[in-house]
């Protein structure tokens, strides 16, 4: 198996100290195992995402000694992909159609219930089951589409062992197993969104379904992402997709020992730059030079 691994930033903002790390973790994993990287642009986000930012991704990318084979793959262009995983995902008869605000889930929320429960899992708010009962289809894009984990698991488990899992050979020092149980599946992560509203897809549908047409076989993100991976595990087994290897590695914390914030522009690679510092500067901050 060739290794193939990616990094998908976001054109929402400048690329920072922990994009570097990443990039460099997953472009030099690739380099030792004569395997290949790849570069995605994550940009559902239309509201969000802009041309400016995209360029300084390639621009700072470039920069920091990095390349990738063109095209790169853009997520809005492959909007029809993420409708067909919609599809197939509705025609397994696991999705509903969710018209709640985050107002009403944190009020359905703050009910009395019974039990400590989490009330945050990986996809925000664990939802409490509002619209459940109402179909996925002939909705207006105006509504969320909901995953229910209960007939998720329903389904995987009539192909799968109950135990759907992958692998970590990174973040942990020996390789560990990234395991999801229905029981966990559904207290920890519960029905999340695979669509949401007027986008028609969400990062957790479309990181998956990227990294299927991609052939990656190894992804290579922050341990800020280890439980939405469980997420993923999940997808993909619901849409028959090859599970990666994954590796979570450490985050990136300034001198006092906080995770650097995504949108710390102070940090920016773009602004260290225009400083005079060079990528191997770079690399000292980020413990890789
Ligand atoms: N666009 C996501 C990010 O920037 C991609 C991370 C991933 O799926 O590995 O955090
Ligand atoms: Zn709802």
């Amino acid at each position: 198996m060739t290794f193939r691994t990616r990094f998908a930033p976001s054109p929402t903002g400048p690329l920072h100290l922990g994009h570097a790390f990443s990039a460099l973790t997953a472009f030099e994993m690739a380099q030792a195992a004569g395997g290949e990287f790849l570069l995605r642009i994550e940009d559902i986000d239309r509201a969000r995402s802009r041309p400016e930012w995209e360029a300084l991704i390639f621009e700072d990318l470039s920069w920091l000694g990095l390349s990738w084979p063109t095209p790169v793959l853009r997520q809005s262009d492959n909007m029809a992909a993420y409708e067909a995983a919609v599809n197939k995902l509705r025609g397994l008869g696991v999705i509903y159609a969710c018209t709640c605000t985050r107002r009403d889930i944190q009020s359905a929320l703050s009910a009395p219930q019974e039990g400590a429960t989490p009330t945050h899992g990986p996809d925000g708010l664990i939802y409490p089951g509002t619209c459940r009962d109402r179909p996925a289809s002939a909705e207006s894009p105006d509504v969320a589409l909901r995953i229910n984990m209960r007939k998720a698991f329903d389904i995987i488990e009539k192909q799968y062992d109950k135990y759907l899992f992958s692998t970590d050979e990174l973040s942990f020092e020996l390789p560990v197993v990234i395991s999801v149980t229905r029981e966990e599946a559904c207290a920890e992560i519960g029905d999340f969104v695979v669509a949401r509203r007027d986008m028609g897809t969400s990062y957790h549908l479309s990181v998956v379904v990227d990294d299927a047409i991609q052939k990656i076989t190894h992804v290579v993100r922050g341990r800020d992402l280890f439980e939405a991976t469980k997420i993923h595990i999940v997808l993909q087994h619901l849409l028959g997709l090859p599970v990666p290897v994954y590796h979570h590695h450490a985050l990136i914390r300034d001198e006092t020992g906080k995770r650097l914030a995504k949108r710390d522009d102070a940090r920016a690679l773009s602004t260290y730059r225009a400083e005079g510092r060079t990528p191997q500067d770079i690399r000292r901050m980020i413990g890789m030079g």
